[in-house]
């Protein structure tokens, strides 16, 4: 039986990036048929159409059949992994009370949609930002037919380029790096947090004081350089290239889902999820956490020691979700 799998936006630059990897069996893995629906609003239907062509060029094997649509009840018939990529960006001039409720005119519907057609075991990732908020409104939109909990936003990207700084600092592999966390909003106000991580086996922070001459040095650098560039990182990659961030970020969206179905065998990634009071986060906020799945869901790496310094940072970019939830309930979408 092939895997439903929904990806709005899909005529956008992150649907390309992302739409021949999930095609090839990077994210369901190289023995799980899919069937690929494509939502997109009746702009962007052609760029859409003219990826089916493509993807039926490829003859990928496990690529069971494709649609493209612009109506949600038929994008997200029998759909069990959602991943909602197709977003409002912010024009010039726009204020986020008015980013917020034109994403609430699209991930409101798409809720409703996903109640109404999607199958009982889906799974919703949130990429189009504002991604935390889009979530909890799509979340809402969706009660009480499919648990709150069924939807993520994405962190991965900033996780991974977390990583991707210590290995570069530390002349580590990647691979070799585990327990990072990122906490809060995907916004510039995110807590990426090295402080549990550990570089082959040893304390990153060790690891970064010994580098910089002492602990203070590595806290000077962790707070000057490192929480900047990542935070910043999407910028600094429209400045390079010219426009912005798109493989990554369908990589990071393709590693968000095939580690939440498959498992991450105890290691730990970052992903927003619906907080159940976690570190004193308020319920239903879409909050991103340390997480880890045993391939029923992600779940909050619970118990960990936050700082002073990282409580303020966790706490600032919390209250920056409290109000993009109040925005949101004043328009009265959730
Ligand atoms: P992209 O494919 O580049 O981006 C799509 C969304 O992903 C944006 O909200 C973008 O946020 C977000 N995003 C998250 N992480 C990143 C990252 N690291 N780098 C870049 N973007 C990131 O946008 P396009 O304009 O190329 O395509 C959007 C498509 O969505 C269009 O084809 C449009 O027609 C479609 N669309 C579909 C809808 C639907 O299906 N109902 C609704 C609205 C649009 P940010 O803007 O902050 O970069």
């Amino acid at each position: 039986m092939a895997t439903t799998v929904t990806v709005t936006g899909a005529g956008g630059q992150i649907g390309y990036a992302l739409l021949f990897r999930i095609a090839s069996g990077a994210m369901l893995g190289p023995d799980e048929p899919l069937r690929l629906r494509l939502l997109e609003i009746p702009q962007g239907m052609r760029a859409a159409e003219g990826a089916a062509l493509e993807l039926q060029d490829c003859a990928f094997p496990l690529l069971a059949d494709i649609e493209v649509t612009d109506d949600p009840r038929v994008g997200f018939d029998g759909c069990q992994v959602g991943m909602l990529v197709g977003a409002r960006p912010r024009g010039p001039g726009m204020e986020r009370a008015d980013l917020l409720a034109a994403n609430a005119g699209i991930f409101g519907p798409q809720g409703a949609a996903i109640a109404a057609s999607a199958a009982s075991d889906v799974r919703v990732v949130v990429v189009g930002n504002p991604a935390n908020t889009n979530a909890l409104i799509a979340a809402a939109s969706a009660a009480p037919d499919v648990p709150a909990d069924r939807f993520t936003a994405l962190t991965r990207l900033d996780h991974d380029r977390a990583i991707g700084q210590l290995a570069a600092t530390l002349e580590v592999g990647a691979g070799e790096i585990d327990g990072v966390a990122i906490w809060g909003n995907h916004s510039a106000t995110q807590f990426p947090d090295v402080s549990h991580a550990t570089a082959a086996g040893r304390p990153v922070l060790a690891l970064l004081a010994e580098r910089h001459s002492g602990a203070e040095a590595a806290e000077r650098w962790l707070d000057d350089e490192f929480v900047p560039r990542v935070a910043r990182r999407g910028a600094e990659i429209i400045e390079v290239r010219g426009s912005s961030s798109v493989a990554s970020a369908a990589n990071a969206a393709i590693a968000h889902v095939r580690d939440e179905r498959a498992g991450t065998t105890g290691r730990w990634v970052s992903a927003a999820v619906v907080s159940h009071g976690e570190y004193g986060v308020p319920d239903g906020i879409v909050c991103s956490y340390p997480v880890t799945s045993d391939g029923s869901g992600y779940r909050v790496v619970e118990g960990l020691d936050l700082d002073a310094r990282a409580r303020a940072r966790f706490d600032a970019s919390v209250a920056e979700l409290v109000a993009e939830r109040e925005a949101v309930q004043r328009l009265g979408v959730v």
